[in-house]
């Protein structure tokens, strides 16, 4: 039998030359099957790998897996197992689907363990315990800066010298396919005499990339920066939903708060590191000033050739792509980031999400949301059908999708989607009243 690790080597499932998911992915899911039962799972094409059912007849008993892993409705306690379960369940699920396994006879098992894409719902991967949101775009933050405050000095005296973030709010991550609402709320334009409610104007995307965590290491709290990528279980793609209006008002001295937690979409297949090893790429170079020690020695291919893009389509129109970008441009790199996380004492545990920060390339054609790509609604842009957008408009959809290829290699995310519904109509002034 070829070795599933090969480029060339197929699954005996059907897998279009342009999916995102061939037998070298193996990404790890949850799925609601047509009986509405809920299971982990994986994909290879557009076949989901029902990994409750491999568990039950047997095809991880060697493994040792606590009894029942993969028939919950998360993947926080397979993750909790850490890389070297993650890696011998990978590596069995695309032995047993590898061209010419003992499987691919076995019609009535594999009638128990796949299912069409079609027949089932793709839901939340994982319990989100906590939910963090970095800054790591040196080219998004020199954008942002020089629109809000003095393109001289566009970055802050700490950005070059540290991954800056912020907490987020886990109870509003969705996954891909949930509709998300205009959110309501104060803003204050910087001539405004004072502040009004309502909904926001300025509703807006961020294109990022977040890596799911696996358990903090054991009796040594900080996670050094070359062992933080052992605590990395995978990556998805994620919309960090933004409303400028409010953030602009809200965010001094304490940074983001209503702007930014309304919403937020992520991919649901989680493609695990391991499977992204061929794309690894160094990150830019961190020379002038040099970041503290504790932040050196990372891996040296720290980041991801990662290719992205995000379209716009109008309620009943179809799409046109706005931004067109790469994870690779990021300054700090995830493990830098999940090191600096930790330095203090922080915990972190199975599930958590770390956003990257909207990762903004070099050109304008680049840029990882419509704040940079419209310069804050001073340049609209046009889409297909002939309208012009500043921000995001209600019934547009936004779609977000990545992959990495390289000769024969295509491992992707699929995509992350989402409609913006209008603004609920809540007036506060009207209910006090009654
Ligand atoms: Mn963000």
């Amino acid at each position: 039998m070829p070795s599933w690790t090969d480029p060339k080597t197929p699954s005996f499932l059907p897998v279009s030359e342009h999916s995102d998911f061939p037998l070298q992915n193996i990404p790890f899911g949850v799925i609601g099957r047509p009986d509405e039962i809920f299971v982990c799972a994986s994909r290879i094409g557009d076949t989901a790998i029902d990994l409750n059912a491999m568990e039950q007849l047997g095809y991880f008993d060697d493994l040792e897996l606590p009894t029942g892993l993969f028939s919950q409705e998360a993947l926080n306690e397979f993750i909790s197992l850490g890389r070297p379960a993650w890696r011998a369940v990978r590596r069995r699920i695309a032995e047993l689907y590898t061209v010419g396994s003992a499987l691919e006879k076995k019609a009535s098992e594999r009638a128990e363990i796949e299912w069409p894409m079609a027949q089932v719902e793709v839901v939340l991967p994982v319990f989100v315990g906590d939910y963090t949101d970095f800054y790591a775009s040196r080219e998004h933050a020199t954008n942002v800066g020089s629109m809000f405050r003095d393109p001289a000095n566009a970055l802050l005296p700490n950005w070059l010298h540290l991954p800056v973030g912020y907490h987020g709010r886990s109870s509003t991550i969705v996954e891909s396919g949930v509709n998300v609402r205009r959110p309501n709320g104060q803003r204050k334009g910087p001539n405004d005499p004072a502040p009004v409610y309502g909904p926001s104007i300025k509703v807006d995307f961020e294109l990022e990339m977040a890596f799911i965590t696996g358990d903090g290491p054991v009796g040594e709290t900080p996670i050094p920066v070359d062992r933080a990528e052992e605590h990395i279980f995978g990556l998805v793609l994620l919309n960090d939903w933004s409303a400028r209006d409010v953030q602009q008002w809200e965010y001094v001295p304490l940074g983001p708060f209503l702007a930014k937690n309304f919403a937020t979409s992520i991919s649901p297949w989680i493609v695990t590191l391991d499977a992204l090893e061929p794309f690894r790429t160094a990150r830019p170079a961190q020379e002038d000033p040099l970041p503290l020690p504790y932040l050196q020695q990372e891996p040296t291919r720290a980041n991801v050739d990662l290719q992205l893009e995000v379209a716009i389509a109008p309620d009943g129109h179809s799409e046109t792509v706005v931004c067109q970008s790469n994870f690779k441009h990021m300054y700090w790199s995830m493990a830098q980031q999940l090191a600096h996380h930790t330095i203090n004492g922080c915990l972190i545990n199975a599930g958590d999400c770390m956003g990257s920060g909207t990762i903004s390339g070099p050109d304008k054609g680049s840029f990882g949301s419509m704040l940079e790509i419209t310069w804050n609604g001073k340049e609209p842009v046009t889409l297909a059908d002939g309208s012009t957008r500043s921000f995001i408009e209600d019934g547009d959809t936004v779609t977000m999708r990545g992959f990495c290829k390289k000769d024969d290699l295509r491992i992707g995310f699929g995509e992350v989607s989402a409609t913006l519904l209008p603004a609920l109509s809540w007036n506060p002034a009207s209910i006090s009243k009654k």
